[in-house]
């Protein structure tokens, strides 16, 4: 307990458990035993920036029991206050969480993302996983009076681990509010995850991800994503900075 909690950082007030891979795994490993519920989120400046104008999204990043940092922006912050970090990202995190459960024999189920987008983005986890168990599959895309079927036919199949393609912060918020109750030991808002899966969305190239450039790649694919981007990005790295500079000066 000492440990982790020493090991917990913090960006604009939010948690980061800045982990390598392999300690981020463990710590599922230990709720999926326990069957302890734990919630992952793989936070960005874009979802930081999110959390500062939406309270409630903050509240739950803040109860969140593992803060993966997915995303340049958020490394550069941790790495301003002296924290070793490598960026984790969502997507990769799937995988190796996929490759984790298919050993443990823990069954994972995919909600979200458009219709048919999971199945691809399941059966190619499939393949790169053989004898991975998909507890079930459901696309993001219910009616309000479907709600509870939709939560009925989860808690069905008992799910270990259950990954939502909700976008943020519909996903933080549909696992805050039904984990608990459908008895879901680890929960995670993977985004667009599904869909890169699935290959509907690309993956920035190797080269551009080594130099930070994973968030150009993703305007140029997703262009609509420009006025958010501008509209928060520049601000993230001015209340970093700032929060930086108050430090020294304390
Ligand atoms: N989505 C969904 N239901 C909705 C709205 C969105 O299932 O009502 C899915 C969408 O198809 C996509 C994911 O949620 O698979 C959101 O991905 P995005 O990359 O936009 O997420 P972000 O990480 O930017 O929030």
């Amino acid at each position: 307990m000492g440990e982790v909690a020493m090991k917990r950082s913090d960006v604009l007030g939010l948690p980061v458990d800045p982990l390598g891979l392999d300690e981020a795994l463990s710590r599922v490993g230990e709720h999926l035993r326990d069957r302890k519920p734990l919630r992952v989120v793989t936070i960005n400046a874009e979802m930081a920036m999110q959390a500062h104008a939406d309270p409630e999204l903050g509240a739950i990043i803040r109860e969140t029991g593992l803060v993966i940092p997915d995303g340049s922006g958020v490394v550069w912050a941790l790495r301003l206050r002296g924290h070793r970090v490598a960026k984790l990202a969502g997507v990769d995190f799937v995988g190796h969480l996929a490759r984790y459960c298919t050993a443990g024999g823990h069954r994972i189920f995919l909600l979200g993302a458009a219709p048919g987008v999971a199945e691809t983005a399941a059966a190619v986890l499939k393949d790169l996983n053989p004898g991975l168990a998909i507890a079930g599959i459901r696309d993001g895309f219910w009616k309000p009076e479907e709600e509870s079927a939709v939560l009925d036919a989860i808690r069905e199949t008992r799910p270990d681990v259950i990954l939502v393609a909700l976008g943020v912060p519909r996903q933080e918020k549909w696992i805050a509010r039904h984990q608990e109750a459908l008895g879901i030991p680890v929960a995670m808002g993977v985004g667009g995850s599904f869909d890169i899966f699935a290959r509907r969305i690309r993956r920035a190239p190797q080269w551009m991800q080594r130099l930070h450039l994973e968030w150009l790649f993703r305007l140029y694919q997703e262009p609509w994503r420009w006025k958010r981007m501008a509209g928060t990005l520049p601000r993230f790295a001015w209340l970093v900075l700032r929060g930086v500079k108050e430090r020294n000066a304390a």
